[in-house]
């Protein structure tokens, strides 16, 4: 027996076949129909589509045969694909010095007839064969020879459209992903634009609605859901002398009197009004549906209730207090707060003054 010989492209033959990622896959009913072609063209018992591995020889299709794969050393086809361009035709294996003596040929299936079509890479690496075979020596015409290479190029096509099948999978799992991640980014910029439309509402210091923030607020409390003018006061409220607090205790008590400031406005008007941060020492509160002299009385108490925060300073506010007019733009209302603020101021501190 002569065992087949390493191509001079083994490695690269190789290399080929595995971008097929064919061997050990399931039977498929298009290798099956060409391997039935074929038997029935040549007039064999037997037949397969096989490829050649490192160290063995495994069939992808098969026709009366019993074993999955044999070793390369006793295969037919290792000779076969030496001459890629060629049907390899043994008449009598018996006759053969090549493979008389072949456990294949001695032992089941009995071989005696051969033939074997290359199955080419489409870069031409012989990768297999269609082969057909038969206990019984025999002979292949002319026209079957044709026949049997023009299957084994129909199965080499068929390996193709596999691969590209495979490769477009890939391709959209691979989509997939990236469509996965992309969609997980957005995700979180959008999340990060939520947080900075946050912050650019808030004033850091107390935590409350800064000037922009209370803007719309002021906007959307005017008028209800109908479009319709509703009852609404604001209030302007300014600490009094705070220049001093910064001089005599420093600008770290000046924060932190604002601070706390800030807390009392917010536990003052929770769930009846709106407080934010105006500016500097400034504070702005809208009052939604409150009736000025309501709000007139609610200012009054928080000036009482700053006077008595315990801060260890001394801590008054003037508050100027205006009812949104149906027509005037916020800003003339908060223009008519500022004035009676103004005025607060000017009568002494630590009041509440209304506007006209
Ligand atoms: P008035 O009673 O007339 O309002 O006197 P005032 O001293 O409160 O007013 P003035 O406008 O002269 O001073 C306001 C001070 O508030 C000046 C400024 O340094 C201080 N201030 C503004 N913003 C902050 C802040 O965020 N932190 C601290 N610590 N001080 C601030
Ligand atoms: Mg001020
Ligand atoms: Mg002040």
């Amino acid at each position: 027996m002569i065992k087949p010989s390493l191509p001079d492209n083994e490695e690269q033959r190789l290399l080929a076949l595995q971008r097929y990622q064919i061997l050990d896959t399931a039977k498929e009913r298009s290798f099956e129909d060409l391997v039935t072609i074929a038997t029935a063209l040549c007039g064999t018992h037997m037949g397969a589509v096989t490829l050649i591995d490192r160290d063995r020889q495994w069939f992808k299709a098969r026709q009366a045969l019993d074993a999955t794969e044999t070793s390369r050393d006793i295969s037919f086809c290792g000779h076969a694909i030496l001459q890629p361009d060629q049907v390899m035709v043994v008449e009598d294996a018996q006759q053969d010095p090549r493979f008389f003596d072949n456990p294949v040929v001695v032992n089941d299936p009995h071989i005696r007839f051969y033939a074997g079509a290359p199955l080419l890479s489409f870069d031409g690496l012989p990768l297999g064969t269609l082969c057909v075979f038969d206990a019984n020596p025999g002979h292949l015409r002319p026209d079957q020879a044709q026949g049997l290479a023009a299957l084994s190029r129909q199965v080499s096509l068929v390996m193709e459209l596999r691969r590209y099948a495979y490769e477009i999978q890939q391709h959209m799992r691979d989509r997939a992903w990236y469509e996965q991640r992309l969609s997980e980014y957005n995700a979180l910029l959008e999340q990060q634009n939520a947080d900075l439309a946050e912050q650019s509402r808030t004033d850091p210091l107390t935590g409350l609605p800064n000037r922009r923030a209370m803007s719309l607020a002021l906007e959307a409390a005017v008028t209800d859901a109908d479009g319709q003018p509703r009852q609404t006061a604001v209030a302007l409220l300014d600490i009094d002398h705070f220049k001093n607090v910064n001089d005599l205790y420093g600008h770290a008590t000046g924060d932190h009197v604002l601070a706390e400031l800030s807390r009392l406005l917010r536990a003052h008007f929770a769930g009846q009004g709106l407080a934010a941060r105006y500016g500097g020492e400034e504070f702005v509160v809208l009052m939604p549906d409150t009736p000025l002299g309501t709000a007139e009385l609610q200012c009054d108490f928080l000036r009482m209730a700053v006077a008595d925060l315990p801060l260890g300073i001394p801590l008054t506010i003037s508050i100027g207090v205006a009812a949104h007019r149906h027509g005037d733009g916020v800003d003339q209302t908060l223009a008519r707060a500022d004035a009676a603020l103004y005025r607060a101021k000017h009568e002494g501190r630590n009041r509440v003054v209304r506007a006209d």
